[in-house]
């Protein structure tokens, strides 16, 4: 088999699927790699799918050149949002201003991308999808908005982030691109089958929550556990348990960034009252991007980034591999259960997730919707 890059390397960030002229490309998600696989029947040779993916020509990075943490000074925007509401903001202000941004959504069960132009849309992008989203073909419509003298906002992932910059290479003037700190993402297929082991089909919701605040949790529609336990999906994924390969190699996991704007949450905040209510850190990485995260309608507070990059581990390398990966996938593959699969490989802090739900019952604890967390890994590791 042919692909566009390197096996295990591959982020599923379709840059290569969307510039194909004759669709020979299709991106094979295996669970635990994505791989861009070649149709040579129909390949003419072209080589734009190599020269477009970010793995064969990595995007140059850039220290930051401003640094703040904040929130919305909506209150109700800032608590629809998962952080303290900058993916909001700077989405109402850039649609305001005339443009159109682009990212993430949730709909009928896939988690794909959109572009709006209209204010009364702007709240569908909401919230963090901890798991791996599909860009599709929304390049394209990108770069023909770029080309028409539109201003995008792109907002997404690292490596989505490094997918739009390669295949708007040269009309990149008035893209403005936002990177999330990242963790890793598992592959959606995990999220599905989690689901349909609850007796669930994650076509069938009309939301999806995976956290509230600093409560990371799957909730909404549907519930998988007792009151106040983590639900195994959640575990696996705060616990870096079931990323695709590439993710644990992943060369946007650094102080340095590839966008104008990279944000995340301000773990280890000084702000302690405002910790529950959410706060974004933001780092600037260009002028503009920090010309646009000075006009919003956000309270901007000073922030100490070598603290900032203690505190968020992203932002300093990769989640490190489990050592169990291959014997995790292998157990999938098996057929066994995604949740007696969890319980195997991360026995204790499954463990404590019981302990904590009857501690609750017998009303020993107090209530809260999941496992709260004050830095990804401060009470993991
Ligand atoms: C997989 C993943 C891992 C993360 N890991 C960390 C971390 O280790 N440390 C940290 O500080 N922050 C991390 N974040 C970012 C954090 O969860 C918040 O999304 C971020 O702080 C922005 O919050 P907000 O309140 O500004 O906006 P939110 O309301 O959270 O909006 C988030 C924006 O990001 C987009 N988005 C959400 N999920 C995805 C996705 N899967 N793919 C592409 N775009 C998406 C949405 O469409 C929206 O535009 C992660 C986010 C994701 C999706």
């Amino acid at each position: 088999m042919v692909s566009v890059c390197q096996e295990n390397f591959c982020c599923g960030c379709s840059a290569c699927v969307s510039i194909c002229p004759k669709g020979a490309i299709q991106l094979k998600d295996n669970k635990k790699n994505i791989v861009s696989k070649i149709n040579e029947s129909k390949c003419i040779n072209c080589n734009l799918c190599r020269n477009v993916c970010p793995v064969n020509y990595p995007v140059q990075t850039k220290e930051p050149i401003q640094w703040y943490q904040g929130w919305a000074k909506d209150d109700i925007l800032r608590s629809k949002s998962s952080s303290g509401g900058a993916a909001r903001c700077l989405t109402e202000k850039f649609i305001s201003d005339g443009g159109e941004v682009c990212s993430c959504t949730f709909e009928n069960g896939e988690f794909q991308f959109s572009l709006v132009d209209d204010l009364k849309n702007a709240g569908i992008f909401a919230g963090s999808k901890y798991v791996k989203s599909n860009p599709g073909m929304i390049y394209g419509q990108i770069k023909k908005d770029l080309v028409k003298g539109k201003k995008v906002l792109f907002i997404g992932l690292p490596c989505q982030v490094a997918g739009v910059l390669n295949y708007c290479r040269d009309k990149v003037d008035n893209l403005y691109t936002v990177d999330l700190i990242c963790h890793g993402t598992p592959s959606v297929k995990l999220l599905n089958q989690f689901f349909k082991e609850h007796g669930y089909k994650l076509s069938e919701l009309s939301t999806i929550n995976f956290r509230d605040k600093n409560v990371f949790a799957l909730n909404e529609d549907v519930k998988f556990t007792k009151v106040g336990e983590m639900d195994r999906y959640s575990i696996a994924f705060l616990t870096g348990s079931c990323y695709t390969e590439n993710c644990y190699k992943c060369a946007y996991a650094k102080k340095e960034r590839i966008s104008d704007i990279t944000i995340g949450d301000s773990w280890g905040s000084e702000l302690v009252q405002e910790e529950s209510k959410g706060i974004s850190l933001l780092l600037c990485q260009t002028e503009k991007g920090k010309k646009l995260v000075e006009s919003l309608d956000f309270n901007l507070a000073s922030v100490d980034l070598e603290k900032a990059i203690a505190y968020n581990r992203q932002l300093n390398t990769p989640s490190k591999r489990p050592v169990f990966l291959e014997d995790f996938y292998k157990d999938l593959e098996s057929g066994k259960k995604f949740n007696k699969i969890i319980f195997k490989y991360c026995k204790v802090k499954c463990i404590k997730q019981m302990i904590k739900s009857f501690l609750i019952k017998a009303h020993l604890l107090k209530v809260h919707g999941g496992y709260r967390v004050t830095g990804y890994y401060k009470k993991w590791t």
